[in-house]
């Protein structure tokens, strides 16, 4: 039975190689595995934390650590999501290619960014649009 999570099972990617692709892989499972190891250790610090900390004071403390814990765990919320959509990107074939302009995003690029879903030119370009008016001022 061919596996749909293994490299050499992919769909051919219009722009990168099998090769090129497979590091990419490797990588998104790396940084994925990361986050997932760090949220657990995030999650068991502050539940020992809360445990030992039961007078007022170090409550607040802990109400703080918390809520950090809570952003962090939002922007590792975030990362996943992107790590994920890469990979499924990889698995359609259409990892190496621009979301928006369908032209290709650079190997170079990918390994700088592997979450990388636009090309350099609609990156720039999609910057310049968020980027506040006044920068344009100064
Ligand atoms: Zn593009």
């Amino acid at each position: 039975m061919s596996d749909p999570t293994s490299p050499q099972n992919f769909p051919e990617d219009e722009y990168l190689s099998a090769e090129e692709i497979k590091t990419m892989w490797d990588i998104l499972e790396q940084q994925l595995q990361e986050i997932l190891s760090e949220s657990r250790e995030d999650l068991q610090y502050f539940t020992e934390q809360r445990e030992v900390d039961p007078d007022e004071l170090d409550l607040a403390v802990t109400e703080s650590n918390r809520d950090f814990a809570l952003r962090l765990a939002d922007r590792e919320r975030r990362l996943l999501r992107k790590i994920k959509n890469a990979m499924t990107r990889i698995q359609n074939g259409e990892y190496g290619t621009c979301e928006s302009c369908g032209a290709a995003i650079s190997f170079a690029r990918l390994m700088a960014r592997p979450v990388a879903t636009q090309c350099i030119d609609c990156k720039t370009e999609m910057e310049q649009l968020e980027r506040p008016k006044r920068a344009f001022i100064q």
